[in-house]
């Protein structure tokens, strides 16, 4: 019997488990475009009260929750402001500009986020030259970040300064979910002052697919518009909902484990020769580590533990990223570490 693979690649390598799959054969289903999948409607409906909005519209992506997000807000030739690392800077494969036809003011940050006094430095007044400045966007968690959770306070003012500039508000929640239990305020806080607000289900979660988009009852309904416009809208997806619902009753308060676990893993880099890390940076369930071993880089380290059946995700040159999740339990990081610090000792 072979090893199992301890993957540590990201934490949307999660496999649902069989009482989630339980969960999933036994759905009461329907037609969800039509608006008829029972399933669909009360996760909208839980979606939207966990989040404190209006409205939420279950997707089959958080991808697909951003661009929407994104084209309901703004019109073409308009810009939005991010982080330079954005999820929808690099990982969208260029959606922003392809569907919402908007151009993108990227700030430069500190592990993912930027300060209200940052953002107050890029705004501009309407001058007809320039791309009119139409929505703010911030990432909780941000995932080049290294998982680094926004302060309530700096999200607040963030969207104070928008808002005060007749900007729009959106917040990508990949892993909001992951913020709210590393530091106890509750997801509705976080998303307060947010126009729009997703979270993915694909991730921590565990559940195969779907994350759930929020706002209020008019951005929703621009949503669906578009939802059908691109072909996000699904059929009898009560079946994928199930395994969501099921997330948020068992898999939520969990993401714990997967904290203390990010932990272990980064003090036992930081123990490494040839690797170093900043343990004190590590908020969440994302480890980043530099490579200065010489002769190996991150594609190399990542070959050759993937060859002792750890997978690692290298993220540039000489920078390696490590995911912990559901499937990476305590001594998945034991052997974990063992097998990268055997790798480089040769
Ligand atoms: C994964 C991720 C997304 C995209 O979500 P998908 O469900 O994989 O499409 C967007 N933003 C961030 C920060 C992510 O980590």
């Amino acid at each position: 019997m072979s090893t199992p693979l301890i993957d540590l690649f990201s934490d949307t390598k999660t496999k649902p488990s069989a009482a989630m799959r339980a969960v999933m054969a036994a759905a009461e289903v329907g037609d969800e475009r039509a608006g008829e999948d029972p399933t669909v409607t009360a996760l909208e409906a839980r979606g939207a009260a966990l989040l404190g909005k209006e409205a939420a519209l279950y997707l089959p992506s958080g991808t697909m929750c951003n661009e929407i997000a994104l084209a309901v807000h703004c019109r073409p030739g308009e810009a939005v402001l991010c982080e330079a690392g954005a999820h929808i800077v690099g990982f969208e494969a260029g959606g922003a500009a392809a569907l919402a036809g908007v151009m993108l003011e990227p700030i430069s940050g500190t592990r993912g986020m930027y300060s209200a006094a940052q953002l107050q430095a890029h705004l501009r007044a309407d001058n007809l030259q320039a791309p009119l400045q139409r929505l703010v966007a911030v990432e909780q968690t941000s995932n080049l970040g290294g998982g680094a959770i926004w302060p309530l306070s700096e999200l607040r003012a963030v969207a104070q300064v928008a808002h005060a500039a007749g900007l729009a508000t959106h917040m990508d929640g990949a892993r909001l979910p992951n913020a709210v239990v590393a530091s106890g305020v509750p997801t509705a806080d976080f998303a307060q002052g947010y126009d729009s607000v997703w979270i993915d289900f694909s991730k921590g979660l565990g559940a195969p697919g779907g994350a759930l988009l929020a706002g209020s009852k008019a951005f929703v309904r621009e949503a669906r518009r578009w939802q059908l416009r691109i072909g996000g809208a699904m059929r009898q997806s009560g079946i994928i909902a199930a395994a969501c619902l099921y997330a948020l009753d068992h898999n939520l308060a969990r993401l714990a484990e997967d904290h203390a676990r990010a932990q272990q893993f980064a003090q036992g880099i930081a123990r490494i020769g040839g690797l170093s890390i900043d343990v004190a940076t590590v908020q969440t369930n994302l480890v980043y580590f530099e490579i200065n071993a010489p002769g190996w880089d991150a594609q190399k380290l990542a070959a050759a533990t993937l060859a002792q059946g750890v997978r690692l995700c290298p993220m540039g040159l000489r920078r390696m990223r490590a995911v912990t999740h559901l499937d990476v339990d305590d001594a998945g990081i034991a052997r974990a570490l063992e097998v990268i610090a055997a790798a480089l000792r040769g």
